[in-house]
C-alpha cells in the first residue's frame, strides 16, 4: 500500500555524546508564532524582537497576519522589515483552517502572500487547499520567489484524518511545489497519531514533512521534527505567557534551553516519562539538565499516555527513537506487559518505573526500591542500620510496594498500614510484612525505628492534610515522606514537633531518576544537577 521504513527499537549508543553540533545556519529553528491583535502590537513586543535579533539565528517570528486588526500590505511590509525579512514567517490563514479573518477572500491573501514573497521573507504559508483553488494564480506567485521558501499547509482541529487521506494531502503539497509540507492534526490521545508518524517515515516523498499533533498528547511532534528522515526547517513555539496559536506549542525558551533543540538530529537518542497526568512531572526538567551537564546528544520528553501503555511501548516509542522511559502514575503496573525482561526485584514488587531499550525489548526495572530503601537507609545512620529493626510504612500503592520490598531486602521488618485494609492485606502478604491497625500506631509501639510515608496525603494541593496525627507519631523516631510536592510536608512538620529526625521525598526523587539516568546512558548521573533543577522547579511552583 504505502513505503513507509520505522526503525525498530535500539539501544542507546553507550558513547554517542556531543554527536551533533550543528552550525548556526544548518540547525532547526524555532518559530515563535505571534498572538497579537495587531502589527503595533507586534512590533512593541521586545521578547519578540529580542528572539528575531539573536546573533545565533535560532528563531523565526511568525506573523500571523489574519489576527491583525491593523493589517495592510505596507504594514505588512514595514513588519518584514523591522524583523529583518530572512526571519519572518507569514502566514494568513484561511477561516476554513482556523484563521481569525472570518472575510478573507482567497485573492486578498494572496496578495499578502506575494508581497511577502517580493520583500523575501524566509518562509510563507498557504493551505494546499488555497492554492488548490487558485490554481495557476498562486503559481505564478511563488514562481517568482527568490530565497523564500513556499509552506503547503493542512489543519485539522478536530481529528487525525487516515493513513491514505495524510499521503494524499503530502503528495498534493508537492506537487504544488512546496519546499515544505505541513500537517496540522488534532490527536485524542497519543496512539491516534500513528498515522502521522507513519507518514514521517514515508519513503516516497522528496520535500521536508511538518508533522504536528497539537495537544498534551502531540508534545512530541513539537520537539522531535529534526530526528525524522525528512526534517521540517523549524517548529513552531508560543512567546512566554501567550496563548499560543495551537494547542500544545512550547514555549520557545524551553525548547532551545530544556530540550536543546537545535542539537537534535536523526542520532539523537529519546528518553521520556509516560503517565497521565504529565504535563506537571519534574523528570523532564532534571534528565535534560542532566543530559546537557554530561554534554550528552540526547533529549527527555513527556509523553502523555492514557489507555495502554505496554501498546505505546511496543508500537509508538520506536518509531519517536524512545530509548529509555520513566513511568509513573498509573502505568507503573500495566507498563509490565511490554517487556521483554524484568528485574527480579520488580518482578517481585510488581510495579516497574522504568524501561530501558535493550536486545531489541524493553528491559523493565524499578529504581523507586532502592532509592528510598537507599535513602532511608543512609538516614538511620548507613549500610546495616535498617536490619532487624521495625519500620511503619503507610499505605499500600505503588510506592508502598517498592519501599516495602526495598526495606525488607534490607533486612528490615515491615509494618504496613493503610486506608483500604485488603490492599494492605495482599502487599503484606506479599512481601512478608505485618498488618497493623490505627488504634495500634496511636499506642505508640516502642519497637518502631521510623515510619515511611507512602500514601498521596499531603501532597499538593491539599498541603494541609497529614497521614497521621501529631500523637500517632512514634515520638523520636525516624519519619519519611516520600512526597516531594511540598519538601516540607505537614507530616514532617508534626514530626519535628514530636522531636523525630525527618526525610523528604527529595532524595529519593533525584535516585531513582539518577538510576535511571545511568541505565538510558551508561554514564553516572550529575547527581548534585539534578537535585539543584527539583529544587528551583519546586521554588518555582511555590
Ligand atoms: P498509588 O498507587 O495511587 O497509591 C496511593 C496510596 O495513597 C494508596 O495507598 C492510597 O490508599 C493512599 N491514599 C490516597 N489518598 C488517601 C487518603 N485521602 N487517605 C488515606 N490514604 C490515601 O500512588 P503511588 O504510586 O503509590 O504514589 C503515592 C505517593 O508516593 C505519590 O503521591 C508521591 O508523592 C509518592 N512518591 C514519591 C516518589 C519519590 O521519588 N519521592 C516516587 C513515587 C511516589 P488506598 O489504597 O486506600 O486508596
Amino acid at each position: 500500500m504505502y513505503a513507509c521504513t520505522a526503525p525498530p527499537l535500539s539501544e542507546s549508543p553507550r558513547t554517542s555524546y556531543n554527536a551533533r553540533m550543528p552550525n548556526a545556519h544548518d540547525a532547526p529553528q524555532v518559530c515563535i508564532a505571534s498572538h497579537h491583535g495587531s502589527f503595533a502590537e507586534l512590533l512593541a513586543d521586545a521578547e519578540f524582537r529580542a528572539a528575531a535579533e539573536r546573533p545565533d539565528g535560532a528563531c523565526l517570528v511568525e506573523f500571523r497576519v489574519d489576527a491583525f486588526a491593523d493589517r495592510s500590505e505596507a504594514k505588512l511590509r514595514e513588519a518584514l522589515v523591522a524583523f529583518t525579512p530572512q526571519r519572518c514567517v507569514v502566514t494568513y490563514r484561511s477561516p476554513e483552517e482556523g484563521g481569525r479573518d472570518a472575510n478573507a477572500s482567497d485573492e486578498t491573501r494572496l496578495a499578502f502572500a506575494k508581497t511577502a514573497v517580493q520583500a523575501q521573507a524566509a518562509f510563507v504559508d498557504l493551505e494546499v487547499a488555497t492554492f488548490a483553488r487558485l490554481g495557476d494564480r498562486a503559481r505564478g506567485v511563488f514562481a517568482d520567489r527568490k530565497s523564500t521558501r513556499l509552506i503547503a499547509s493542512f489543519h485539522d482541529f478536530e481529528a487525525v484524518p487516515v493513513y491514505d487521506r495524510l499521503h494524499a494531502l503530502r503528495k498534493q503539497g508537492e506537487a504544488l511545489g512546496a519546499d515544505v509540507v505541513k500537517i496540522a492534526v488534532q490527536p485524542k490521545a497519543i496512539h491516534d497519531a500513528s498515522p502521522l508518524l507513519d507518514l514521517l517515515y514515508a519513503t516516497d516523498f522528496a520535500k521536508p514533512l511538518m508533522a504536528l499533533a497539537m495537544g498534551e498528547a502531540g508534545f512530541w511532534s513539537r520537539v522531535l521534527g529534526p530526528r525524522f528522515p525528512q526534517p521540517a526547517p523549524f517548529t513552531f513555539a508560543r512567546g512566554e505567557g501567550a496563548p499560543g496559536t495551537a494547542p500544545g506549542q512550547p514555549i520557545w525558551r524551553e525548547l532551545l534551553e530544556l530540550y536543546r533543540f537545535r542539537r537534535i538530529g536523526p542520532a539523537t537518542p529519546v528518553y521520556g516519562v509516560i503517565g497521565s497526568p504529565i504535563a506537571h512531572s519534574l523528570s523532564p526538567a532534571m534528565h535534560n539538565a542532566a543530559l546537557a551537564a554530561l554534554n550528552l546528544d540526547g533529549v527527555f520528553l513527556p509523553f502523555r499516555v492514557d489507555g495502554e501503555p505496554a501498546a505505546f511501548a511496543r508500537e509508538i516509542a520506536p518509531k519517536l527513537g524512545v530509548r529509555g522511559l520513566s513511568v509513573t502514575i498509573p502505568h507503573k503496573e500495566t507498563v509490565i506487559a511490554a517487556a521483554a525482561e524484568i528485574d527480579p526485584l520488580a518482578r517481585q514488587i510488581g510495579a516497574v518505573n522504568t524501561l530501558v531499550a535493550r536486545g531489541g525489548g524493553w528491559f523493565a526495572t524499578n529504581t523507586d526500591a532502592h532509592a528510598a530503601a537507599g535513602s532511608f537507609e543512609e538516614a538511620a545512620g548507613g549500610e546495616g542500620a535498617l536490619n532487624g529493626k521495625t519500620v511503619l510504612v503507610l499505605g499500600a500503592g505503588g510506592a508502598a510496594r517498592a519501599v516495602a520490598f526495598g526495606i525488607k531486602a534490607r533486612g528490615a521488618e515491615v509494618w504496613l498500614h493503610n486506608r483500604t485494609e485488603s490492599r494492605a492485606e495482599k502487599l503484606a502478604q506479599d512481601v512478608g510484612a505485618r498488618c497493623v491497625k490505627r488504634e495500634e500506631i496511636s499506642r505508640q509501639p516502642k519497637a518502631l525505628l521510623g515510619v515511611i510515608n507512602t500514601t498521596s496525603v499531603g501532597m499538593h494541593p491539599n498541603v494541609d492534610a497529614t497521614p497521621l496525627a501529631a500523637s500517632e507519631i512514634p515520638q523520636g523516631s525516624l519519619v519519611f515522606d516520600t512526597v516531594y510536592n511540598p519538601l516540607r510536608t505537614r507530616l514532617l512538620e508534626l514530626a519535628e514537633g514530636r522531636g523525630c529526625r525527618t526525610l523528604n521525598g527529595l532524595k529519593m526523587f533525584v535516585r531513582q531518576g539518577a538510576e535511571q539516568f545511568r541505565l538510558f546512558t551508561g554514564r553516572p548521573a550529575p547527581v548534585e544537577v539534578m537535585e539543584q533543577v527539583v529544587l528551583q522547579a519546586l521554588a518555582k511552583r511555590g
